[in-house]
Formats: C-alpha cells, sequence, structure tokens
C-alpha cells in the first residue's frame, strides 16, 4: 500500500491510500481536528494504516461515508466505531438477498486474500440519503450526490472547496466503463458528472479505483470516453440485431468490435466489454418489444 495523496500537518485536503488490490483508493477528507473515510478498504493492514494516516496530528475520525454497497467499498466501515456512517438510502435499505449476495462476494476475496474478518457484518448506516446530503468536516463540505448507473445505489462526493470530485466505481478506467447495473443511467451519470466538472471548476478527479485525473481537461475528456464508448457500443449492437444476429452472437461480435476500437489488449479485464454489450442489449431488446 502507498499514499498517492497526502495533506502537510495542519491543512485541509485529500488524502488517497493505494491498496494492494484492483487498484483501490481509499480516501480520507482531513481538515482540522476532523476527518472523514471514504470507502476505507481493503484488508486490515491496509485498513488500519489508512486509519493511522487519517489520525495522524490528533485528528478525530468522525465520519464513514459509504459510496455504494459494493463489497469492496465496505469492508472498512467497521474500523471506525465512534465515526458517524453515512450512505445512499438503496444501500441502508437493501434488502437480506442482496446483503447475502454482497457478504459472499467479500467472503470469496477474504478467501483469496487470506483474510479472516469474522467480524464482519453488513454496515450499519447512521444517516442515509435520497437524493443529497451536505456534510461537514472541519472546515470543508462535503455535497453526497446520488448518482446511480454503475449500481442502483451509487453516489459520489464533491468537494467545493478542495474542487475535487470522488468519483467512486465512475471514470475508473476510461475507455473501459465499468457498469455493473445498468447502461442508460451509467450514461445519465457521467452526463451529470460532465455537468459538475464543467460549473464547478473541478480540478481533481479521485476514482475508487486506479489513477487520479489531474485538470478540468482530463477529466472532461475521460468523461467523454466513457460516453463515446457507450454511442459506439450501442451502434454496433442496434446494426448487428437490424442485420439479424441473435443477441447471443450481436453481444459476442460487439465486445470484439470495442476491443479491437480500443486497440489495446486489456486481457481479462476486457470481460467488461461483454458485461456492458449485454446491458445495452437488454435495453435494446425492451425498446424492440415495445
Ligand atoms: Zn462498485
Amino acid at each position: 500500500m502507498t499514499l498517492l495523496l497526502d495533506t502537510a500537518p495542519g491543512s485541509d485536503g485529500l488524502v488517497v491510500q493505494r491498496c494492494g488490490l484492483w487498484g483501490y483508493n481509499s480516501i480520507g477528507v482531513v481538515s482540522g481536528k476532523e476527518a472523514c473515510a471514504v470507502d476505507p478498504g481493503i484488508t486490515p493492514e491496509e485498513i488500519r494504516s489508512f486509519r493511522e494516516a487519517l489520525e495522524s496530528g490528533g485528528r478525530r475520525v468522525t465520519k464513514v461515508v459509504l459510496t455504494h454497497s459494493h463489497h469492496d467499498h465496505i469492508r472498512g466501515w467497521q474500523a471506525f466505531p465512534d465515526a458517524e456512517v453515512i450512505a445512499p438510502r438503496p444501500v441502508a435499505e437493501k434488502g437480506a438477498g442482496p446483503q447475502a449476495r454482497i457478504l459472499a462476494g467479500k467472503a470469496k476475496v477474504d478467501q483469496r486474500l487470506g483474510v479472516e474478518d469474522p467480524a464482519f457484518r453488513y454496515p450499519a448506516v447512521d444517516r442515509s440519503f435520497d437524493e443529497r446530503l451536505t456534510v461537514r468536516v472541519g472546515a470543508l463540505h462535503l455535497d453526497l450526490e446520488f448518482l446511480p448507473g454503475h449500481s442502483n445505489c451509487t453516489s459520489v462526493v464533491h468537494l467545493p472547496q478542495l474542487q475535487a470530485l470522488l468519483t467512486a466505481d465512475y471514470l475508473v478506467s476510461p475507455g473501459l466503463p465499468y457498469c455493473r447495473w445498468e447502461a442508460a443511467p451509467f450514461e445519465a451519470a457521467n452526463r451529470r458528472l460532465r455537468a459538475l466538472v464543467e460549473s464547478e471548476g473541478i480540478e481533481r478527479v479521485v476514482p475508487a479505483h486506479n489513477d487520479l485525473i489531474h485538470g478540468r481537461e482530463a477529466a472532461l475528456v475521460a468523461i467523454d470516453e466513457e460516453l463515446q464508448y457507450f454511442a459506439a457500443l450501442r451502434a454496433d449492437l442496434s446494426r448487428r440485431l437490424a442485420s439479424g444476429d441473435s443477441h447471443e452472437r450481436a453481444m459476442r461480435a460487439a465486445a470484439s468490435f470495442m476491443g479491437e476500437r480500443r486497440g489495446v489488449d486489456l486481457g481479462p479485464r476486457a470481460r467488461q466489454d461483454r458485461d456492458n454489450a449485454r446491458r445495452v442489449l437488454a435495453e435494446l431488446g425492451d425498446d424492440q418489444s415495445k
């Protein structure tokens, strides 16, 4: 694990710790004597060292923000027993079945990592929100915004004073959108991110995985890559369906086309192209049956 970003003692800002798995970023917001942990992860050791970074200089972690309920994002919430846990309402109100699937997914990763975590339970959310919620950490405002698309429960965090946007699982690998729910809302979420970057003077994007994006222009380029990806995928699938391809055949062909279009071999990660194609296809199928 490495600290990608740290703030000078006594100043306000972001602390970002890169974990060993999936380029995962635990993100802290620190101001004065207060700190907020956003999606702290992944292993107990990483969570401990992240907490130490947040608590250095006598700061207290008063809030934990969970952007969504995917199992990599909720692993560290119990490490901050005095903090208020904040999440979108669909995270707080997840049913027993989805909770069990999330916990099973986490257990599988634990096994792979050799992590024992018998006391883990699904997050107990202290404060939930529907569309938006502004909370304060020291002198900093955190505008939490519900933005489903990646999952049905995803939110992002805007820090106006830091001109920063914490995008959860949006913009984690521009050009390979990581859609785990539905394509149309995913695209809508990216259009909203673009509006935020343009109107709020965003200068730094911190996704939950992989590299930070520095500068407004780079952020807009990344967002447009995601949107153009879906436009190209939708056009390719529509064309194949119109020429009589079965859904399965169209899905496979469109996924290969997206790989060729990218021109970079991403190895197993390119499986996401098939996943994205299936999600777009589900929407096109709906339209045709109307
Ligand atoms: Zn996720």
